[in-house]
C-alpha cells in the first residue's frame, strides 16, 4: 500500500546515516560513551538526575516498578486506555493491574477522582500516561499519592519534551519512562529510558537492566575491572550504541520537531471545528503538550470502520489508540477485564480515531486528511 499520507514518518536523515557510520567505524556496538552520552543529555534535557538507557519503554516500566518496591500480591492502579505494555509491566512483577477510568470525553488521562476511586490497600504503584502527550494532572496526583503512600511511575512514552508548570513529564514521579521506538517522538529504532532523581533506585535499575551485574564488560575492557558478582535476578535490557548513536541525533532535534508537532495539530484543529459531529480531546489542556498522536472522537453509532476504509481508500491511513486493555482476550481470561466501571474509556475505545501526524507533514496534507475525513463522515451520513 503506497499512502498518500501516512499515519506517522520518522524524520532520519545525513545526521543520523553519520552517527550510525560512526559506531561501525568505532566497532563497539553496546553500551558504550554514546549510550552513556545519551543517557547525559537526555536527563539535562528534561531536569532529571539520573536517566538510564534501555532497549525499550516496556523495559523501563518493568524495572521502574521493581525499582519502586512492586512484589508478587501488590495491586498497581494504571488506565486501560493505553498501549498494552502498561498493564503487562505490572503482571512481570507479579502483581495486579486495577484499572482506572480516563477524567471524560475531554481528558483521556487518568485523574486524581478516576484513580482515587479504585485504589485498595493492596495498591502500591501508580502508572499514569500523559496521552497523546498532554500531561495528566500531575500536582493533584502526586499529592494524592504522597497522602497515600503510594510511588507513581510516569508512563512517558508519548510525552517527551511535555512539560507542566515548568516540570517536565516524567520528572514528577518516582520514575518516567520513555520509548523510542521507531514511531515515537524520538526514536533509536527500538529503545526506551527510564529517568528518577532517587540515587538508590537508579543504582539498582542499572544493576538490573545488566543481568544484576556489578560491572560492565566496558569497564573490563577499559581495564577497570576484572571480574564481577551477581546481586540480583537481572535481565538483559541494555541499549545498543547503534540505537544510542540515532538517539542522539534525534534528540538534537525533538524540540523543533514537537513545536512542528504542535503547529499540525493546531492546523487539524482549526479545519475539524467545522464539523460539528467530531469532537476533539485535550483542547482546553493545561500545560505543554509533546502532540504525539492526533486524535479525534467519532459521534456516536458511527461506522468506524467504514470510516477508517474510506480514508484508506483515499490514501489516507489511520489507526486507533486504543482497544481498552480490560476487553482483550488476554486480559478476560486472567480475570481482568471487562471493567464495568471504565465508562469513559469503553466509549473512547469504540470511537477513537488517531489521524496521520508527524513533523514533516505539510499544510496541504492535513487539508486533504480534513477533507476525506468530512467526506468519509458525509458518506455515513453521520457529519
Ligand atoms: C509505545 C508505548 C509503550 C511501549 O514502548 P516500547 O518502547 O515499544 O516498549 C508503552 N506505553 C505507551 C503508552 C506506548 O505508547
Amino acid at each position: 500500500m503506497q499512502w498518500r499520507v501516512p499515519l506517522f514518518d520518522p524524520d532520519l536523515g545525513e545526521a543520523e546515516k553519520q552517527a550510525v557510520t560512526s559506531v561501525i567505524c568505532s566497532k563497539w556496538l553496546t553500551m558504550g560513551d554514546r549510550t552513556a552520552e545519551l543517557e547525559t543529555r537526555f536527563a539535562a534535557f528534561l531536569g532529571s538526575r539520573h536517566a538510564v538507557a534501555l532497549n525499550s519503554c516496556t523495559a523501563a516500566l518493568h524495572l521502574a516498578l521493581l525499582g519502586v518496591g512492586v512484589e508478587p500480591g501488590d495491586d498497581v492502579v494504571c488506565p486501560s486506555l493505553t498501549f498494552v505494555a502498561t498493564a503487562n509491566a505490572i503482571r512481570y512483577c507479579g502483581a495486579q493491574p486495577v484499572f482506572a477510568d480516563v477524567a471524560s470525553l475531554d481528558n483521556w488521562n487518568v485523574s486524581r477522582a478516576t484513580l482515587e476511586a479504585v485504589v485498595t490497600p493492596q495498591t502500591k504503584a501508580l502508572i499514569v500516561v500523559h496521552y497523546a502527550g498532554f500531561p495528566c494532572d500531575m500536582p493533584a496526583i502526586m499529592t494524592f499519592a504522597q497522602s497515600r503512600g503510594l510511588a507513581v511511575v510516569e508512563d512517558s512514552a508519548h510525552a517527551p519534551g511535555a512539560c507542566l508548570d515548568g516540570k517536565a513529564a516524567g520528572t514528577w514521579g518516582d520514575c518516567g519512562c520513555f520509548s523510542f521506538f521507531s514511531n515515537k517522538n524520538m526514536t533509536t529504532g527500538e529503545g526506551g529510558m527510564l529517568l528518577t532523581d532517587q540515587d538508590a533506585v537508579a543504582e539498582r535499575i542499572i544493576r538490573l537492566r545488566s543481568h544484576g551485574m556489578t560491572t560492565l564488560t566496558l569497564d573490563r575492557y577499559k581495564g577497570h575491572a576484572f571480574s564481577y558478582d551477581v546481586l540480583d535476578l537481572g535481565y538483559n535490557y541494555r541499549m545498543g550504541e547503534l540505537n544510542a548513536a540515532l538517539g542522539l541525533a534525534q534528540l538534537a532535534q525533538l524540540t523543533i520537531r514537537n513545536q512542528q508537532r504542535r503547529l499540525c495539530v493546531e492546523r487539524y484543529w482549526q479545519h475539524l471545528f467545522a464539523i460539528p459531529a467530531l469532537s476533539m480531546p485535550f483542547q482546553q489542556a493545561p500545560g505543554q503538550s509533546a502532540y504525539h498522536l492526533m486524535p479525534v472522537l467519532l459521534p456516536p453509532g458511527c461506522e468506524r470502520q467504514r470510516v477508517m476504509a474510506t480514508m484508506q481508500a483515499a490514501g489516507v491511513q489511520t489507526s486507533i489508540h486504543y482497544r481498552p486493555i480490560d476487553t482483550f482476550t488476554a486480559y478476560v481470561e486472567a480475570g481482568l477485564g471487562p471493567g464495568q466501571h471504565l465508562v469513559h474509556t469503553h466509549e473512547i475505545g469504540k470511537r477513537a480515531l488517531t489521524l496521520p501526524l508527524y513533523p514533516s507533514m505539510s499544510p496541504k496534507q492535513i487539508d486533504y486528511v480534513c477533507r476525506v475525513l468530512r467526506e468519509a463522515l458525509d458518506e455515513t451520513r453521520v457529519a
